[in-house]
């Protein structure tokens, strides 16, 4: 155990129960949560009111599909809490979303934002759809009347929402008209992830990955690993992943394995990540087929040989099952739960320095974060300015989580819950309850 401290035994903070393999997103993140209580002996109401959502949202869509079927969707916007500042998190299209994990997605987004000292709350969004099958003029009806739903929930001092899975620019700006077209102003601050054009942020595509590069450059540092001399897999070739692994390979490290949806490729030699990341543009984001690598499993990719991993891919990758296989010296989290608490204790058993994802992968809101200031301040920054403020700011927020794991003894996920929950039960104690 290299740890001073057994969070394991200390967890849970109320019963004893047992560390497991997610059930649902939501009850692994309570899971840390309890952790992080435990050791800051945090006062039972205090644990009952950060835990809980503020409010869950739940709200019908009806949508007149091309054919002129009206069609009922779900939607959902989660807001965990709004002690920080106003509340921020993405909005995921996916047939199979459903609210626990949108509940989860919102807790997060708060630690999240706290750890790297954003001064927002946290929230998440959903829609149950499937955005491969619906023509653009249905995501559109369905974006905008989701929007005019929430019309009440959203706003730039509010509830700011951006891109998460399946929502991109496009949709973002169709929020900016629609809720600006309702309050007969204009409203670029209401979302973040927006096109350049309508008030987006240089650098906000690629923030996500940079941070995951960030982190990665600053584990391998105590480690004593060189970036020249490592090597690293990615789960998940989407935007985290691709990003992440081309500034990981400038940094010098050998990309040697890589996958999506359709498989894992593996190439010993080391990827060009800038023509695998042409490749699968050319084919509707898809490496299948790429021809300089080796087919290997999603599965295999987990366990290889290699010093890094990232999977930045979905929730519940690493498991009890294949966590101790693992043989990577370095995780960095770019997906949101993608490890169990159950292999939490496996990797922190073998000595794995896990990089969790409410730190690795808050690039993402950080820049988000730098659009809302730019969009409000009417005055947007270069890139080269963006970039060096997130570095730093990523650069600041692992050396706090560091510094705090070895203050008490725990894990890096450990700490960095310790630090955001401690900061965000500060800051309810000094506004109070209001009653
Ligand atoms: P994306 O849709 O751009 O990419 C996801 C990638 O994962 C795709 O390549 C897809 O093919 C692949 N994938 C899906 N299922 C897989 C599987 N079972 N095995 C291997 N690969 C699989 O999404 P993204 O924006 O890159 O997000 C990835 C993760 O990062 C998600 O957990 C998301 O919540 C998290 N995240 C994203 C951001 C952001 O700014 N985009 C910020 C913070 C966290």
């Amino acid at each position: 155990m290299p740890f001073k401290q057994n969070v394991y035994e200390k967890a849970l903070y109320k019963e004893p129960a047992p560390i497991r393999d997610s059930e649902h997103p939501f009850q692994a993140m309570i899971d840390r949560f309890d952790i992080a209580a435990k050791i800051l002996e945090l006062d039972p109401g205090f644990y009952e009111y950060l835990v809980t959502p503020a409010r869950v949202h739940i709200t019908a869509i009806p949508v007149v599909m091309d054919d002129g079927r009206i069609k009922l969707f779900e939607g959902y916007r989660v807001i965990h809490n709004e002690i920080l500042g106003p509340s921020k998190g993405g909005i995921r299209y996916a047939p199979d979303v459903n609210v626990n994990e949108v509940k989860a997605l919102a807790a997060w987004m708060t630690w999240k934002c706290a750890i790297v000292n954003v001064p927002f709350g946290g929230a998440k969004g959903g829609v149950v759809c499937d955005p491969a099958n619906m023509s653009p003029g249905e995501l559109e009806r369905l974006t905008r009347r989701y929007t005019a739903n929430l019309l009440d929930v959203f706003g730039p001092d509010k509830d700011i929402p951006a891109p998460d899975m399946n929502t991109n620019a496009q949709i973002m700006a169709w929020i900016v008209d629609t809720y600006s077209m309702h309050t007969r102003n204009s409203s670029t601050a209401v979302v973040t992830g927006k096109p350049i054009i309508l008030g987006g942020s240089l650098g906000r595509v690629e923030a996500t990955g940079r941070g995951v590069m960030s982190v990665t450059l600053s584990a391998m540092e105590k480690i004593g690993m060189r970036p020249g001399q490592s090597t690293v897999a990615v789960q998940g070739f989407g935007n985290v992943g691709s990003i992440a692994a081309k500034l990981l390979a400038e940094k010098g490290c050998k990309i040697v394995a890589v996958s999506d949806v359709t498989g894992g490729y593996y190439n010993e030699n080391g990827f060009d990540v800038e023509d695998l990341i042409r490749y699968s543009e050319a084919n509707k984001r898809s490496l299948a087929g790429y021809p300089e690598a080796q087919e290997i499993s999603n599965e295999e990719l987990l366990t290889l040989d290699v010093d890094v991993l990232v999977p930045a891919a979905k929730e519940d990758q690493i498991t009890s099952a294949n966590a101790p296989d693992i043989k990577a010296k370095i995780i960095a989290e770019g997906a949101n739960g993608p490890t169990t608490p159950a292999a939490d204790r496996v990797l922190d058993e073998n000595g794995v320095l896990v990089v969790p994802d409410i730190l690795a992968n808050a690039g993402g809101v950080t820049v988000s974060y730098f659009e809302w200031v730019q969009d409000r301040q009417g005055y947007f920054w270069t890139l080269e300015r963006v970039n060096k403020r997130l570095d730093r700011m990523m650069k600041t927020a692992f050396d706090n989580v560091y510094n705090a794991s070895e203050q008490y003894g725990v894990p890096l996920r450990a700490a960095s819950y310790v630090l955001a929950v401690d900061k965000v039960a500060s800051a309810l104690k000094l506004r109070g309850i209001y009653a």
